[in-house]
């Protein structure tokens, strides 16, 4: 028989793809996830993209943007720069785009991310700046985070468009970039760019998740799996499931940092 369009991801895929630190492990080895996001304007999606990274199970979070003094304020466990993303050290991963906003800063620094070697996720203000052809011209997996606004805007469509065909819309996106595409809203879908994958449906998560800052969240926890050595389809995935988990763990009602702060709770119901 034909392989299926679509798979449900199942509780326990998920457990057995949690990362879990080798015994001899060291915060570098388990995955230093860069995070380049915020502004002047949005700090918020900073912190919020860092709280996911760090409640991920990142070795270390390593922040590079204007928003270090609220970041650190949160979390002072995490590692600022004030460098470039180039030079402010090595990373297994990069998250960039929420809250960036726009200009030719976030503009450069979007390219200079897409320049790297590891894996990179890219969301929200980093999406409306990406360069197509050098996502294409990556070697290391990219990860595109768009809810369906951001996923028209990619694709010359309107918003009810892509509404409309979900499914083909996530898969013709990653086809077309060469990207692992997780396609948000109220039944998230992970497609890879590889032919005869199976477009993954997102089970867990709740329309309570639509509210303001829980995508930087999810950013920033993909990140990490992604840091940990997860394949992107499987950290894109992963990360849907655990963030739903934790929402539902949160609330109702719930905030973005609520979402963050169920994390380990979620993680250690799947484990
Ligand atoms: P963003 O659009 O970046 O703020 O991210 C919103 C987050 O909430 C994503 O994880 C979405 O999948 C989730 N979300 C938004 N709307 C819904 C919904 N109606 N049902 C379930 N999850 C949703
Ligand atoms: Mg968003």
């Amino acid at each position: 028989p034909p392989a299926p369009e679509v798979e449900a991801l199942q509780h326990a895929d998920v457990a057995a793809l949690l990362p879990r630190p080798a015994p001899e492990s060291d915060k570098y080895r388990r995955g230093v996830v860069g995070v380049v996001a915020g502004s002047a304007r949005y700090p918020g999606a900073a912190v919020l993209a860092v709280a996911g990274a760090l409640r991920g199970g990142a070795g270390a979070v390593r922040y590079v943007g204007p928003a270090a003094e609220a970041v650190v304020g949160h979390f002072p466990e995490t590692l600022v720069s004030t460098a470039s993303p180039s030079k402010a050290g090595r990373v297994q991963s990069w998250v960039v785009g929420p809250g960036l906003g726009d200009g030719p800063g976030p503009q450069s620094t979007v390219d200079e991310v897409l320049d790297a070697d590891v894996p990179v996720l890219v969301d929200a203000d980093g999406l409306r700046l990406l360069d197509h052809d050098a996502v294409r011209a990556r070697t290391a997996p990219t990860v595109l985070t768009p809810h369906a606004g951001e996923a028209a805007a990619l694709y010359g469509e309107s918003r009810p468009e892509v509404e409309a065909r979900r499914l083909d819309s996530v898969r013709t996106l990653a086809g077309h970039l060469g990207a692992t595409v997780l396609l948000k809203g109220s039944s998230t879908l992970v497609a890879s760019p590889r032919d005869g994958d199976p477009v993954r449906v997102n089970p867990t998560g709740t329309s309570w998740l639509a509210t303001a800052g829980s995508g930087d969240v999810l950013a920033g926890l993909i990140g990490a799996l992604l840091a940990a050595g997860l394949p992107a389809r499987e950290a894109a995935s992963v990360g849907a499931y655990l963030h739903g988990l934790a929402a539902r763990l949160a609330g109702p009602p719930l905030t973005a940092s609520d979402v963050a702060s169920q994390l380990p709770r979620a993680w250690r119901e799947v484990e």
